[in-house]
């Protein structure tokens, strides 16, 4: 149990560009959801094949992609970005290269893997956080991602291994997990890209698959019943996990909101010297 008083504050901007990039989201969740979903009759047995290492839907080419829709969703998450952090370099570069109309929809028409490859480049280029850059991008996807787990979400409760570290929507690593209550706390992964969860053996790390019980442990927050951080000292990774069996409310009905509700327990991991993520 760790005291009081090293729980670290979140920075307000940073909760508060949170909330904004999920009302962003959600908005444009809501556009998407009042057209018909593209389907394809193949995305059914793909689900029924998923494996711990297949490629997601999103790699296999089911998940929606758009190239006008992602420039325009990066453009306003900038702007978000841009509000919350208004001196932050990424923010200043990004400003001046939209005014050059330097991400129009041309630029967005490869996949999600090639155009991470693009945009690491340009920030290469431009001396700025590669990793910041293409993290804006997967929110840029965000929607269509959400759009396509709730079309897959029943379909995906079938999934046959509980040993899929990543997300069977976007592939992305989880951002934190639960313990269901009404399934004896059986575990579940969630992405907070898809707002998608998928279940998760109860012990191992999701990071590295490490099973080695001597380096894995975890941290119970004085200040946040209900939540642990579990902790892995072979990858020094850590995952948040709210157990719902015990008697706390939930902090979010939204998991990008409950997420950013909770990111003094990401500063508090980070501060004991595990990986930010
Ligand atoms: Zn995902
Ligand atoms: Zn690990």
């Amino acid at each position: 149990m760790l005291a009081n008083n090293v729980i670290p504050e979140t920075p307000p901007a940073l909760l508060s560009y949170y909330r904004q990039l999920d009302e962003l989201v959600s908005r444009r969740l809501q556009d998407l959801q009042a057209l018909p979903f593209p389907g394809n009759p193949a995305a059914g047995e793909a689900i029924l094949q998923l494996r711990p290492e297949s490629p997601s839907l999103e790699e296999q080419g089911f998940v929606p992609h758009e190239p006008e829709d992602l420039a325009a969703n990066f453009l306003m998450i900038s702007r978000v970005l841009a509000a919350n952090a208004p001196t932050d370099p990424l923010a200043l570069a990004l400003d001046t290269a939209l005014a050059r109309g330097e991400f129009a929809p041309e630029f967005w028409r490869e996949s999600m893997t090639d155009l991470e490859e693009k945009l690491l480049q340009w920030a290469g280029t431009h001396q700025l956080d590669g990793d910041a850059l293409v993290q804006l991008a997967h929110w840029a996807a965000t929607p269509r991602r959400r759009w396509a787990a709730q079309h897959y979400r029943g379909a995906l409760k079938g999934l046959v291994t509980n040993e899929r570290r990543r997300c069977p929507i976007c592939g992305r690593e989880a951002d934190f997990a639960l313990l269901n209550e009404r399934e004896h706390g059986r575990r579940y992964l969630i992405c907070i890209h898809c707002d998608l969860s998928w279940a998760f053996k109860r012990m191992g790390c999701s990071f590295c698959d490490n099973k080695d019980f001597d380096l894995l442990s975890y941290l119970i927050p004085e200040q946040s019943p209900g939540y642990k951080i579990y902790c892995c000292d072979k990858c020094r990774g850590y995952l948040k996990t709210f157990d719902q069996r015990e008697d706390v409310p939930r902090l979010a009905d939204r998991h990008l909101l409950e997420y950013a509700n909770t990111l003094f327990l990401d500063l508090l991991a980070v501060n004991q010297g595990y990986l930010p993520r």
